[in-house]
């Protein structure tokens, strides 16, 4: 495979700076906080924590720092069961192995590709049976588009089991209008390169609770017990987002209601695009949702396209550009390989996303010609596939 390098190459989600970052940075340096501490830290944390409408934030140097923290709150123990969406990146689910977990694993449902009320609530009948209810459910919103929360908050509050939001994708997206990450006990968010905010790498905790939010400052900071001389009684972390970092993400939140309507912008435009050709389908919108569209997703029907979607991969890897398949679902990880997993009503809608699904260049720095780029090359691939099967259905009909 000879990959075309004079192509400038398309990123599937490149930093996107507002150019106000580097005004904080200068603070930071002129006043020598150069720190895991700050005055940018802990605006960042009210800042955000006003912007999603929550009572408070601990920030934090990664959102799987953020994960391991909730779980630590939460009072994970060795061996205790939490239950994760399968349809996820692994940072979801590393920290219960961190905490010496049970992982539950729980399919996705089609509509939004997230967490399956239906297994969930098998998952927890039989958790009740066995009398090891989980310490907590981690709920994964897909690449922006927010679980049903509605139908998990209502199952996980009759069984009394504490919900951690994963909106490291959907920082921007909402669920009835209210902000993805504020539902559950605690929600955690990312602002790691690629996401739809980038501190180049960073996260966030929050929770409605300011015990909580105190416990967990005090916990990423390797739980220092106030005396003068340095006094531990509990074992801690050293994960507070540095000051520096944290002046960046103030000048990105400012600008991530933009960077929402760019990414939901270029999801119209590939829809617009590219729906019209046989056999695709876009991720859908749960109704009553709006999804910060972090990468556009789509589903090839190998039947009607009459091509695999690793062949498109394939063609865009050619013209330099990066997509990527559907997250593996964690149960097909050799990590977890002996997890116990959950499908959506006797089928696994997460292994046909993932045999099926693509994501596209979402960038909101992509240019317009960049997206066209992309477009084309999908649109040749496609149609030189429907040239090649209907000459074949030609070839078969001839006389031999
Ligand atoms: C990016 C991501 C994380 C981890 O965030 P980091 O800041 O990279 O640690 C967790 N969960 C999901 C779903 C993610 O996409």
């Amino acid at each position: 495979m000879v990959v075309n390098e004079q192509k400038k190459r398309i990123y599937l989600s490149a930093p996107h700076m507002s150019g106000r970052e580097q005004d904080y940075i200068g603070e930071a340096f002129a006043d020598n906080w150069i720190a895991p501490v700050g005055p940018h830290v802990d605006a960042f944390e009210q800042e955000m924590a006003k912007h999603v409408g929550a009572f408070g934030a601990a920030a934090v140097s990664s959102g799987t720092a953020a994960i391991h923290l909730a779980l630590r709150l939460l009072q994970v123990n060795h061996g205790d069961r939490v239950f994760c969406s399968t349809l996820t990146f692994i940072a979801s689910a590393n920290p219960i192995l961190y905490m010496g977990g049970e992982v539950v694993l729980i399919d996705s449902e089609p509509q939004t590709w997230n967490m399956s009320p239906q297994a969930l609530e098998t998952a927890l009948k039989d958790a009740e049976l066995e009398g090891a209810l989980p310490k907590a459910v981690i709920v994964v919103h897909l690449y922006g588009q927010c679980a049903r929360m509605d139908e998990i908050l209502t199952l996980c509050g009759r069984y009394g089991v504490p919900v951690i939001e994963d909106a490291a994708e959907s920082l921007g997206s909402t669920y009835h209008g209210k902000a993805s990450g504020t539902f559950g006990k605690f929600g955690i968010y990312s602002f790691n390169g690629n996401k739809i905010i980038t501190t180049s790498g960073g996260g966030m905790l929050l929770s409605e609770d300011a015990g909580m939010l105190k416990q967990a400052r005090f916990l990423a900071t390797q739980a220092r017990d106030p005396a003068q001389h340095y006094e531990h009684s509990q074992m801690g972390y050293n994960y507070r987002l540095s000051n520096l970092l944290a002046g960046v993400g103030r000048a990105q939140l400012q600008v991530l209601n933009e960077r929402v309507e760019a990414r939901r912008e270029i999801f119209a435009t590939y829809r617009r695009e590219l729906a019209g050709l046989p056999g695709i389908s876009f991720m859908p919108e749960l109704e009553g949702t709006r999804t910060n569209r972090w990468l556009t997703a789509l589903t090839l029907d190998e039947r009607e396209a009459g091509l695999t979607s690793p062949r498109i991969l394939q063609a865009l890897h050619e013209e330099n550009i990066e997509a990527r398949p559907v997250w593996k679902p964690l149960h097909r990880q050799p990590l977890l390989a002996g997890s116990r997993y959950y499908r959506h009503e006797g089928r696994s809608v997460s292994d046909d996303l993932f045999a099926t699904g693509l994501c596209l260049p979402s960038g909101s720095g992509m240019l317009e010609v960049e997206q066209q780029r992309v477009i084309s090359c999908i649109r040749r691939t496609m149609n030189a596939a429907v040239q090649e099967t209907g000459s074949r259905c030609i070839a078969s009909f001839l006389p031999n």
